[in-house]
């Protein structure tokens, strides 16, 4: 997918800003229509270590409505190896879209209950095989962090005092860190109500020096938690496409979007200031969402 990174761009967005403070996007999201912009980032290590490891199976774990299971099936296939993906729950009566698209980039889907989902070692020991290549839930870890690090190579990064991100596994957020300049300050929008251990696994991606680095969790943006929604955040996300035709989804950018709205309208950022807001895709998780809920 290394081609399509030509279809990135960065543009102001005039919804987002205020007569103080710019903010600019940063377009992953045009990177390609299904597979999110940063899970493509995020799997690119792994995939040159599977590759040098000669293993022939991507193996993964997720929900039913994961963006990682569906780009981890988009890469294996790129990549001409097969892929499993372990899911968290029982079969529903419909598959969900995320499922149906894995599995037509030809993934494998297994079930696992919710009770044994919680040990994915054990789960590893058991359907482990030397052409497996194991990648953790969400692409959690530090050659996640690597790979989202070079997402910012893709803007001027200079320009900017602040980085804005979604926060799920942090891993973005860590890759983030890694490349943004001393003077930045990043800042992180969690989407799961985890903020008491969302700090310490960031951490663990980081070395000492880049723990020092300045970064902030906004939370208090979860609409209820994880893939929750409200009125509030659809209208927003909607209003958002009417007047600048900006894409946005409910379970990360949504969320991500609204906050810093919120947050630029409360004084959080200092005059002058330039933000850079990553717009990391996810679009295909509205598919699970009531047809004509939003309007793109
Ligand atoms: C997965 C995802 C995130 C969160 O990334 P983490 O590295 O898990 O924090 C943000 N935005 C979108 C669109 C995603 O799919």
């Amino acid at each position: 997918m290394q081609e399509n990174l030509q279809n990135v761009l960065t543009q102001p967005s005039a919804t987002l800003s205020s007569s103080g403070i710019s903010v600019d996007m940063l377009r992953l999201d045009l990177l390609h229509p299904v597979v999110s912009g940063n899970k493509w980032f995020k799997l690119k290590e792994y995939l040159s270590e599977a590759r040098e490891q000669q293993k022939k199976v991507l193996a993964t774990f997720g929900g039913a409505y994961s963006n990682h299971i569906v780009a981890t099936a988009f890469a294996a296939k790129e990549s001409g190896m097969q892929s499993i993906g372990f899911i968290r729950g029982e079969p529903g009566k419909f598959p969900s879209h995320s499922l149906l698209t894995a599995e037509s980039y030809g993934m494998e889907i297994r079930y696992i209950s919710r009770n044994a989902f919680r040990d994915t070692a054990q789960i590893m020991k058991e359907n482990d095989h030397p052409s497996i290549y194991w990648i953790r839930e969400g692409g959690y870890g530090i050659l996640g962090a690597k790979g989202a690090a070079t997402i910012l190579n893709l803007v001027s990064l200079s320009d900017y005092s602040d980085i804005a991100c979604a926060t799920g596994t942090g891993t973005m957020l860590a890759g983030l860190l890694k490349s943004a300049l001393p003077n930045q300050r990043l800042t992180g929008i969690p989407v799961l109500n985890n903020a008491d251990t969302i700090r310490n696994e960031i951490h663990q991606l980081l070395t000492t020096a880049e723990r020092q680095k300045n970064f902030s969790l906004q939370a208090g943006y979860t609409f209820g938690g994880y893939a929750r929604h409200t009125p509030l955040l659809l209208e927003s996300m909607r209003s958002l496409w009417e007047a600048e035709r900006i894409p946005s989804d409910f379970v990360y950018t949504g969320k991500l979007f609204f906050a810093v709205k919120d947050l630029v309208s409360k004084g959080y950022f200092a005059e002058k200031s330039k933000v850079l807001v990553i717009h990391s895709g996810g679009l295909q998780g509205n598919a699970s969402l009531p047809l004509n809920t939003l309007p793109f």
